[in-house]
């Protein structure tokens, strides 16, 4: 999509640095970060919303995943732990429509999140 902030970033359009890339992921720091380690991976290709995902996709999302795990222990943070989130639609409180998972560590993690 021509004016999704998330598919300019990927394609580079946007300076970012990424802390990971393969052919379908990237991934960069939150620019208003949650905890000190807070990483946005994003699927190259544009997908709104968790709502958008099709079952072709799945190989897809277990890329997202794959890619915080590695992310998490660069990061230092496999242990003690870390969270990672998909916010889907604004109740959630995404406010960027292009998929992307939070990884967020560094810090104790509160359960209900608000
Ligand atoms: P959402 O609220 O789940 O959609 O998450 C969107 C995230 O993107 C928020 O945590 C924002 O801080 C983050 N964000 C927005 N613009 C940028 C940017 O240009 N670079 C990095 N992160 C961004």
């Amino acid at each position: 999509m021509s004016d999704c902030l998330f598919c300019k970033i990927a394609a580079g359009e946007i300076p970012v640095e990424f802390v990971y890339e393969d052919a379908e992921v990237v991934a960069f720091r939150d620019i208003n970060p949650q905890a000190p380690v807070h990483t946005l991976v994003v699927p190259r290709r544009h997908i709104a919303t968790l709502n958008d995902v099709q079952p072709a996709d799945a190989e897809l999302i277990g890329r997202l995943y794959l890619a915080a795990q590695k992310i998490a222990a660069d990061a230092g943070i496999a242990e003690p732990g870390y969270r990672t989130v998909f916010n889907c639609n604004a109740q959630a409180g995404q406010t960027v429509f292009h998929l992307h998972l939070h990884v967020l560590g560094g810090r104790a993690m509160h359960w209900p999140p608000g």
